[in-house]
């Protein structure tokens, strides 16, 4: 397993667990990336002492270079030095959680340093996978997802090269499923961000609650996998336990299950191939199977 990672927008949902991730695994930080947040990066700097903490926007460098003067961490300014933080040599692995497409240079800067992607930054593979999953390949650089729904498909597809016939997509349906036309006319951000399985950061929360969130999925499994549109279907799964299945040539279908809590993939992104114990919670079948669990008196 490595030992040396970088995050791309750390003080978001995804950057926030990675952290907490590394911390349980003993991992070493080199580097840290936020676009304003500069309370939070100065906490998270104080703990990880990392050699390097980017953030685009200047005044917050400029505000977190005063505040880390005691230390020995580097800060640095502007969009720029996303790619700093992308391709210092200390680290194996680059987790891009960054939110919109603002990843996709410093992205492909770690790719040609042959660095290992944890990608959760989607919007990357939505804009310009044709070229990242190319110059992956040309440089020899893993990406391994850290969306939950892919990672099921990556761990489903690993050791059955030739075997898909088909990717089975699942998506919870969001805060608004079932709801009418007329019923979501007055629904606010507030309630757009509620997720009803997941905790995540507010765009992709929204995204979820449109739906708009699976589009993007599907284009980032159709370039992360090779496939065509024809090759996905996306199910409807309220309960967020399958995060996704793979039917095969011969009709046996394979799915991931887990709790919805996103320090799973992260982690499995992170330790991949190996499998490490987690301190989440474990999935309670009996939750969920209670037609199987409960008999009555007379059964
Ligand atoms: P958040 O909004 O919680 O975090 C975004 C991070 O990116 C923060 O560190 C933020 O810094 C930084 N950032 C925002 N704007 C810019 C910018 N213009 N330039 C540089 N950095 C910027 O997002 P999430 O953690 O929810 O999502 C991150 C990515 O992971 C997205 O692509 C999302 O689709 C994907 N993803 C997220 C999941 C989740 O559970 N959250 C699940 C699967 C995928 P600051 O705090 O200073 O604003
Ligand atoms: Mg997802």
């Amino acid at each position: 397993m490595m030992n040396t990672i970088s995050i791309l927008g750390s003080t978001g949902s995804i950057g926030r667990q990675t952290l907490d991730v590394a911390e349980q695994l003993g991992l070493q930080v080199a580097a840290l990336t936020a676009n304003s947040n500069v309370e939070r990066m100065e906490a998270q700097c104080r703990k990880f002492r990392p050699r390097l903490a980017v953030m685009t926007e200047e005044a917050a460098a400029k505000e977190l270079a005063i505040r880390l003067q005691d230390t020995s961490v580097k800060v640095l300014a502007g969009t720029d030095a996303l790619v700093d933080a992308a391709v210092i040599p200390e680290a194996e692995t680059v987790v891009t959680a960054v939110v919109g497409m603002v990843g996709l240079k410093a992205t492909l800067a770690a790719i040609r340093e042959k660095k290992r992607i944890a990608l959760a930054n989607k919007e990357t593979l939505v804009c310009a996978g044709e070229l990242v999953m190319s110059e992956a390949d040309r440089c020899g650089a893993e990406i391994v997802p850290v969306d939950s729904e892919h990672l099921a498909i990556f761990q489903c597809l690993t050791g059955r090269e030739g075997e898909l016939h088909k990717i089975l997509l699942t998506g919870s349906g969001g805060p608004f499923r079932g709801w009418t036309r007329e019923q979501t006319r007055d629904v606010t951000p507030e309630m757009a961000v509620r997720h009803p399985n997941w905790s995540m950061g507010a765009k992709i929360s929204v995204d979820s609650a449109t739906m708009m969130n699976k589009g993007l999925e599907f284009i980032e499994a159709m370039h992360l996998f090779g496939v065509t549109p024809d090759d996905i279907q996306v199910l409807i799964h309220p309960e967020s336990v399958v995060h996704s299945m793979v039917e095969l040539l011969d009709g046996t279908v394979i799915a991931q299950l887990g709790v919805p809590d996103m320090s799973l993939p992260i982690q499995y992104a992170l330790t991949y191939p190996e499998r490490k114990h987690s301190r989440s919670d474990r999935l309670d079948f009996t939750a969920y199977c209670l037609l199987y669990t409960s008999p009555s008196p007379r059964d």
